[in-house]
Parts: structure tokens; C-alpha cells; sequence
């Protein structure tokens, strides 16, 4: 028998959730309910400087008024999917890595980071050098003694990680020219997005994964991560983002744009059909319901977009 789909909602609660969030997780539940799969809601809200503890009831909240519904994971006094109550998951997934001897302290600064560094001619991304890989133990105590204070790495080998994405199609990075040692655990001791979220979606039995094509770069040391920690690897889709009316990337910036003001403008079935519209899933921004959109949806329909649509509110 095959293994049931198991998609998510993985959301930072850093604030209220806008437009662009909300496309990235209608898309992501239609994709799950459409394969007859079943939905879990994880709360990603390690940086401790951008989330509060009470965006996450509003999000909740806010993806139950669109009609998104989940069958596991998070729930309110049930802190197991909640990421700030895993780190001592977290530290047990570091020090397996550790143990290894894939893991280095790394510590530049941000300026030495520049010099360390080089962008990547097609999206500015910047790929590590190595630089701190080789330091001897006596000039890892100078460091120290002189007050830095490490973030932790990764080293990578020059593998080639092959996937195709449900969305975007084939895609291929080699590890150490295209990404470079990455950032396990930050110098103020907080466990990196990208450990976090392979960790967590391999514990949790995570299957596919839908998210926003910001995040496909990340996927090729998301699957390494993974295949490393012994995990299935998921199957990876990912959405076009949506811009504002003026062509702009949303962010949490945009204030107009946020749920707040929508769900006092805009029924949900009203904002879930303007979604709908966009995304290609239905040729006019008529009202409906989520659950009717289902039979409707298809990545086809969906396709890239040019990457970034833009919705007529
Ligand atoms: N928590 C991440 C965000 O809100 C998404 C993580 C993911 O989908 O892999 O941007
Ligand atoms: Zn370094």
C-alpha cells in the first residue's frame, strides 16, 4: 500500500499574514485535498526577535475564516508543533550531524562574510568559501577569547542533487559551487530555518511539500539535509508569488494588503475566488467556497506565471 499524502501549513507567525501568504497556502491545501491527502499545520517560530506568541492564534484563526482546515499538527495548548518548544530536537538533530564531523564553527563577520563570498551571477545569493573550515584549535580559542561568538556549518560535498518539482520541473544544484556550507545554528545560539524544517518535516512524516518558489533554491540542501538524517524525501511543488495591484512582491510590510483589512473588505468566499482567479484555477473572480475549488484544481492550471501574478483586488 502506498503511504498517504501528508502536505502542510508551515507559517512564521512574525505578524499577520498577507495576500501572498494566503495564495501559498490555498494553493498548498488544494494541492493536498486534491490528492485525497491530509493537511498539517506547524508553526515556524524560531527567531525569537519576529514572532509572538499571539500571531499564532490569529493565524490559525485566519487560515480557518479562508476555509483552510488541517487534520494534525498544531492546536491551541499543544505545543509539540510548535517550533520554539522543539529545540531540544533540534540540538539532538545537530549533534547527530556533529557527530559526523560535517559541523564547524564559523566565525565571520558580516563584513568578512562579503569578502568569503561570492554572489551567484543569476539571483545574488551568496556561496560561502570555506573560510573557517580549516581553522586550527588554537586560532578557534583567539577567536573566542577575543569574544566572538560562532555560527555553526555544514560542510557540503560537490554533489549533484537532481529533483523534479511538481511546478517548475526538473531542477539541479552541485552542493559546494552552487550553495555552499550553510548555517545549521545562528551565533545567538537559535537552531537554523533549514535544519528546523527538514527535521521537522522528516519527524513528522511530512510527504510534499508546497510553498512559494523563494523557497526553491533552498530544496537541494533541503534534500541532502534529509537524506543525510535518514528521512524519505518529499515530493516539492512550488507557487508562483503574488504581487500587489502595482507589480510589487507582498511582504509583511504591506499593511494595506494584510488579512486584517481583507477580512473586513472581502467575504471569504469573495477573497478565495479572487485568489482562485489568479492562480488560473477559475476563469472568473466569482465567490466560492475552498472545498469547491478542489475538483477544479491542477497544477497545470496553475503553471509559473512568470513567477509573479499579479491580483486585481
Ligand atoms: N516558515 C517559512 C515561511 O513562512 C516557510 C517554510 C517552508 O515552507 O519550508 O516563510
Ligand atoms: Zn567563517
Amino acid at each position: 500500500m502506498t503511504k498517504p499524502i501528508r502536505g502542510r501549513f508551515a507559517p512564521s507567525p512574525s505578524g499577520r499574514m498577507h495576500l501572498g501568504n494566503l495564495f501559498a497556502a490555498l494553493l498548498a491545501w488544494l494541492d493536498v485535498r486534491s490528492l485525497g491527502g491530509e493537511m498539517l499545520l506547524r508553526m515556524e517560530d524560531l527567531d525569537p526577535d519576529r514572532c509572538k506568541p499571539e500571531y499564532t492564534l490569529q493565524l490559525a484563526d485566519d487560515l480557518r475564516w479562508l476555509g483552510l482546515d488541517w487534520d494534525l499538527g498544531w492546536q491551541e495548548g499543544l505545543d509539540q508543533y510548535t517550533q520554539s518548544h522543539r529545540t531540544e530536537f533540534y540540538a539532538e538533530t545537530f549533534r547527530k550531524l556533529e557527530a559526523e564531523g560535517l559541523v564547524y564553527p564559523c566565525y565571520c563577520s558580516r563584513k568578512e562574510l562579503l569578502a568569503a563570498s561570492a554572489p551567484h551571477a543569476s539571483d545574488g545569493f551568496r556561496v560561502y568559501s570555506g573560510r573557517c573550515r580549516t581553522l586550527t584549535t588554537a586560532e578557534k580559542n583567539a577567536l573566542e577569547q577575543g569574544g566572538r561568538r560562532p555560527a555553526w556549518r555544514i560542510a557540503v560535498p560537490g554533489e549533484k542533487i537532481e529533483f523534479v518539482d511538481g511546478n517548475f520541473g526538473p531542477q539541479s544544484e552541485i552542493l559546494d559551487r552552487d550553495c555552499g556550507d550553510f548555517i545549521l545554528r545562528r551565533s545567538d545560539g537559535v537552531y537554523a530555518y533549514q535544519l528546523a524544517v527538514t527535521a521537522d518535516d522528516g519527524a513528522m512524516g511530512v510527504n510534499r511539500v508546497v510553498r512559494g518558489w523563494d523557497l526553491l533554491s533552498s530544496t537541494p540542501r533541503q534534500i541532502w539535509l534529509m537524506e543525510k538524517m535518514g528521512y524519505e524525501v518529499p515530493t516539492y511543488c512550488h507557487t508562483p508569488l503574488l504581487c500587489s495591484p502595482d507589480g510589487r512582491r507582498l511582504s509583511k510590510r504591506d499593511r494595506d494588503l494584510d488579512i486584517g483589512v481583507l477580512r473586513q473588505r472581502y467575504t471569504p468566499e469573495e477573497l478565495t475566488g479572487l485568489l482562485a482567479c489568479t492562480a488560473g484555477i477559475i476563469d472568473r473572480p466569482e465567490p466560492v467556497k475552498a472545498y469547491d475549488l478542489v475538483k477544479e484544481f491542477s497544477w497545470a492550471k496553475v503553471g509559473t506565471q512568470d513567477r509573479e501574478p499579479i491580483i486585481q483586488l
